[in-house]
């Protein structure tokens, strides 16, 4: 089986592959000829995935998913939110955006917050969601090296690590894109 990962993020890409079965061969928008900017203007993170796995699906022809991910600060009312890739700006830089939510949330005791990934996907003519969600708190500094985004700054519930300190397979384990990941697995093995 063939499917599209509609993403240009190769970090998505390298923890979606980790988890994808090996009779699913995944394809990238590069392997498919899409270079464009794919357009993400909705106002929910549901709405974003599914815009995009529509995109792909209309234009291109291929079955296809996509992930739309935010990070949801509940000091903050949910915000981020599904603007977090843009959150200090247009250059959607994630040391300004880290910078801006650590400065957003100094003097704040609650720092409870999750991220929230919603895959979409296009398949037999049929549209199908999964949701994946993962708890946590956000710290006071960046810690760590690894993963992306967000991840020097999030200390997922029950460990005294940030994302960007665990290795990959860990964060695949408890994280909001491995439970989606694995909800859309059991879906494509059914
Ligand atoms: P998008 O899903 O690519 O639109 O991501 C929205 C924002 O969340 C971007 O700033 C990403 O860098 C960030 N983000 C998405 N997934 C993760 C993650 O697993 N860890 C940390 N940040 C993430």
């Amino acid at each position: 089986m063939q499917l599209v990962f509609a993403t240009n993020n190769l970090n998505k890409v390298k923890e979606v592959q980790a988890l994808i079965p090996e009779h699913i061969t995944l394809l990238s928008l590069k392997d498919i000829g899409c270079l464009e900017d794919i357009p993400e203007t909705q106002d929910t993170i549901e709405g974003n995935a599914i815009q995009k796995a529509t995109y792909i699906k209309e234009n291109y022809g291929y079955d296809c998913f996509a992930d739309d991910t935010g990070l949801e600060v509940e000091a903050l009312n949910g915000a981020p939110g599904v603007f977090s890739a843009r959150y200090a700006g247009e250059q959607k830089d994630a040391q300004d955006n880290m910078n801006k939510l650590l400065n957003e949330l100094q003097g704040k005791t609650n720092r409870a917050a999750q991220f929230k990934t919603v895959i979409a996907l296009h398949i037999n003519n049929t549209l199908k969601t999964f949701t994946g969600i993962c708890e946590g708190a956000i710290t006071n500094n960046k810690i760590g090296e690894q993963g992306f985004g967000y991840d020097p700054i999030f200390n997922p519930k029950g460990y005294h690590e940030t994302f960007a300190e665990m290795p990959l397979s860990t964060k695949n384990s408890i994280g909001h894109r491995g439970k989606a990941v694995s909800q859309l697995v059991q879906f494509l093995n059914s």
